[in-house]
């Protein structure tokens, strides 16, 4: 079956970040000083991007917490512009830097004049155990007022309206918040959130599902056929919705017009990513139950079922050119304080 050419594409310029939230697929946290991606970096895999496919690609700016290094955000905005890379999609944040209406405003409008199309603010239960909510919504107020509604993407907005700032609440209060949102399903159970959240739900009394009713469901379509992919400043590109699984990586004589080939051409016998697209997490227990991997009784979704039998085999050090980045399976990287104390 042919790859689908990535049309859409998130530059991971950091894994930093202020936060450090339970949802997060890609464990972002103050610890990760791996992977920063250059000015130079990322406007030369933004070009590549663009020439690999016939139908172009769409870039947004993503992390970690981009805003974390202004002057490279702007700079890689500006100058993808001057070199006619754009539009850019998009820019993610969490708002936590966004504590005064002026300086919020002004970046908003240099991201304006620099090309961006869309802010993405986050904001759920997650986030605002770390960042207090009046950021959000103070920069949602402002990008509204300044860009237009259409152009502020919340996540999410009936949260944003209702929400509060969670590390008050008291720990039942909070335990209960958790565990309703996260019966919702809004977040993929790969990286920390299979950790954190895939045991939330369970706990909170999910039905769970057991490897063997999970086993029908391949995962072609997320690996191979959705067109949308993230590449970090090690180069590394994995799908978009499934964190920790490296299609390949770009870097000096490796372009992504030559990982897509390459991807288009041999996918079907690469250990990891063959073994998904062709029937799913349950494609991977042979590999890891050789590799003295226990299958637990229940999972919360096939993407938790995947996660753990992932994490085992990547611990084991096995099947690393297909999994990665180290950080995202390494215990110690990944594992945050409940709530951070920063900037309040
Ligand atoms: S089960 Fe794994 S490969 Fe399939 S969609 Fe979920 S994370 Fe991606």
């Amino acid at each position: 079956m042919p790859v689908k050419h990535w049309t859409f594409a998130g530059l991971i310029l950091t894994y930093r970040c202020d936060a450090c939230c339970a949802s997060c697929y890609l464990a972002g946290g103050p610890g990760r000083q791996e992977a920063e991606m250059t000015v130079e970096s990322a406007l030369a895999i933004w070009e590549q991007l663009i020439a690999a496919s016939p139908h172009g690609c769409r870039v947004h700016l993503s992390g970690g917490e981009p805003f974390l290094d202004w002057p490279r955000l702007i700079e890689v905005c500006r100058r993808a512009r001057s070199a006619g890379l754009g539009p850019l999609q998009k820019v993610e944040t969490n708002a936590n830097w966004a504590t005064d209406d002026a300086v919020a405003a002004d970046r908003l409008r240099q991201l304006d004049r620099a090309g961006m199309e869309k802010l993405g603010i986050s904001a759920d239960p997650y986030h605002q155990q770390h960042v207090p909510i009046d950021r959000p919504r103070r920069l949602a107020r402002l990008g509204e007022e300044l860009l237009g509604a259409a152009r502020v993407q919340v996540r999410w907005r009936d949260w944003l309206a209702e929400g509060c700032d969670v590390w008050r609440l008291d720990e039942p209060a909070r335990r209960e918040l958790l565990a309703r949102y996260a019966r919702l399903g809004r977040d993929r159970l790969n990286g920390r959130a299979g950790e954190a959240l895939a045991d939330d739900l369970l706990a909170a009394g999910a039905p769970g599902r057991t490897p063997e009713d999970l086993a029908w469901r391949h995962c072609r379509e997320a690996l191979l056929r959705s067109r949308h992919v993230h590449i970090d400043g090690a180069g590394l590109i994995t799908p978009g919705a499934c964190a920790g699984i490296v299609l390949g990586q770009v870097g000096p004589g490796r372009t992504v017009a030559d990982t897509w080939r390459q991807m288009n051409d041999d996918h079907v016998h690469r250990p990891v990513v063959g073994a998904l697209s062709r029937a799913g997490p349950a494609g991977l227990l042979g590999l890891a139950t050789g590799a003295g991997y226990r299958p637990a009784g229940r999972y919360a979704s096939r993407c938790h079922l995947c996660w753990s039998i992932r994490r085992h085999l990547a611990r084991r050090g096995l099947h690393l050119g297909e999994l990665g980045p180290p950080q995202l399976y390494n215990p110690q990287d990944a594992t945050c304080p409940p709530a951070i104390a920063y900037n309040r």
